[in-house]
């Protein structure tokens, strides 16, 4: 199947979960991860109109950006090493893997020195699962307060990943659960400013993702089905 169908089919899935779900199409975008495809595969995701770009390796992600990076924009959705933050900084607008404080001093560092704002997701494990990370959700309020003293750090939203259910109501209360810990930061107004979004829903799960909330899926394997 051409690349082409499957993002149509997969536009598709999307559109109707915002009309199960009564959300606005226009509020769910499409990050194409491309860490299993080359910089050629990644032109073509651009080419056919996808705008936003994941990658969650460093190393394999600066050749695609060194390519590319004239288009799209670009999400760095993978575990961070503090040491790598400044190969990223400038060229990746996002980073959704915000987690420590230590990554957040760093990143805040590097963004000063370019005088730019990075937009930035705090990961959150909902799942509470040992092999994945993020802030636990009990020291997510706290962690957002420290973090507010980062001038060049901009806070746009929350990020989780689900476990990998062969039913996917399972991930529903993931999502939930991230969607009520995003609505309490606002409420609690610990930034002065309202954050709205949620990186959340995969190849597996994203349709659920979209019914709780999702404004950025995080696709890979979907898109890239039949093509490698
Ligand atoms: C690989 C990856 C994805 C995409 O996963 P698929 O299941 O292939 O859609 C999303 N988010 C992160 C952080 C990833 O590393």
């Amino acid at each position: 199947m051409p690349l082409a169908e499957n993002i149509n089919s997969v536009k598709e899935r999307i559109k109707q979960a915002c009309i199960k779900s009564g959300r606005d199409l226009n509020d769910v975008n499409i990050i194409a991860v491309t860490k299993y495809v080359d910089v050629d595969q990644a032109r073509q995701i651009l080419d056919l109109g996808l705008e936003h770009i994941g990658e969650n390796r460093v190393q394999q992600a600066l050749p695609k950006y060194e390519a590319l990076h004239t288009r799209g924009t670009w999400h760095f959705i993978g575990s961070l090493q503090t040491k790598k933050v400044k190969q990223i900084i400038g060229k990746f607008e996002y980073i959704h893997s915000l987690d420590r404080l230590s990554l957040a001093e760093e990143i805040d560092i590097r963004a000063k020195q370019e005088n730019i704002k990075v937009k930035c997701f705090l990961q959150v494990n909902v799942s509470g699962e040992e092999s994945k990370s993020g802030v636990e959700p009990d020291n997510l309020l706290g962690f957002v307060k420290d973090l507010s003293k980062f001038n060049s750090i901009q806070l746009v939203g929350l990020m989780t990943m689900a476990p990998l259910y062969e039913d996917k109501e399972l991930t529903r209360p993931v999502f939930r659960r991230l969607k009520k810990l995003l609505d309490l930061i606002n409420e609690k107004g610990i930034l002065n400013y309202q954050i709205k979004g949620l990186s959340m829903g995969m190849s597996n799960d994203f349709e659920v993702a979209i019914e709780e909330g999702a404004t950025y899926l995080r696709l890979g394997s979907v898109l890239w089905e039949n093509q490698t």
